[in-house]
């Protein structure tokens, strides 16, 4: 775990970000508010936008793509229902802010980034930080990380046309997966539930993320 005393800047930001964006708006899970102060989301975002990173936005992380709204972080990783057993895959460790949180509640996350430079710079914030329950490759996440599978959370962190079949068959019974599926314009975040082997999918909220491009998600334009 990581050493919370090196990483102290922006408290009272943190806090409020806690209160206003997290907890007003009804996320209940007290670990997973904990880990949403601890964890320095400053961190994960270049020099100029330090002083931004407990805003209730998206803000860029360069190649065109960004670090998701808190908010949107802390429901997904909310309603994955993460123990200290979770196997997890990410799909998009864009900044790998969220790489941190669900890594904090878990037992060990893949995560697959398609854009290399992205990878490497993530991978130079977690290391910063200590996690060792990590690991980070280039990919297509639309494909999942078979070698590992099953897993018992899925988060995938860009959206995707229809909900990838390679994810749902990477689902271990009782898993569960947060995905945005809809246009690239606007999308709904989505709950897909595995029980008795069948996929249950419920509506969580409106959400807006960047494209999910590969195989069995966009094309690359
Ligand atoms: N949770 C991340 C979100 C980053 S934005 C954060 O808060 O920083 C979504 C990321 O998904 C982008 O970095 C984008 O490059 C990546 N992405 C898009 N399509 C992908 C794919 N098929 N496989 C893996 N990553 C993909």
């Amino acid at each position: 775990m990581p050493e919370a005393g090196n990483f102290e800047r922006l408290l009272p930001e943190r806090l409020e970000m806690v209160r206003s964006q997290l907890r007003l708006r009804g996320i209940r899970d007290e670990r997973l508010l904990e880990v949403m102060f601890r964890v320095p989301r400053d961190e994960f975002v270049a020099e100029e936008y330090k002083e931004q990173a407990y805003g209730d936005y998206p803000i860029p992380i360069g190649e065109g793509q960004t670090i998701s709204q808190p908010y949107i972080v802390a429901l997904t990783v909310e309603v994955l229902r993460l123990t200290s057993g979770s196997k997890v895959l990410e799909v998009g460790t864009g900044s790998g802010y969220q790489t941190a949180i669900l890594a904090e509640l878990s037992a060990y996350v893949y995560s697959l980034e398609r854009l290399s430079g992205l990878k490497l710079e993530a991978e130079k914030a977690l290391n910063r930080m200590n996690y060792k329950n990590v690991t980070l490759a280039v990919g297509d996440g639309s494909e999942g990380w078979p070698e590992h599978a099953p897993y018992d959370a899925i988060a995938v962190s860009a959206a995707a046309p229809e909900i990838p079949p390679p994810l749902a068959a990477q689902l271990a019974e009782s898993g569960r997966m947060v995905i945005p599926v809809g246009p690239p314009e606007a999308q709904k975040l989505k709950l897909v539930c595995r029980q008795n082997n069948r996929l249950q999918v419920h509506d969580l909220e409106g959400c807006r993320f960047v494209p999910l491009i590969g195989s069995h998600a966009y094309p690359m334009v």
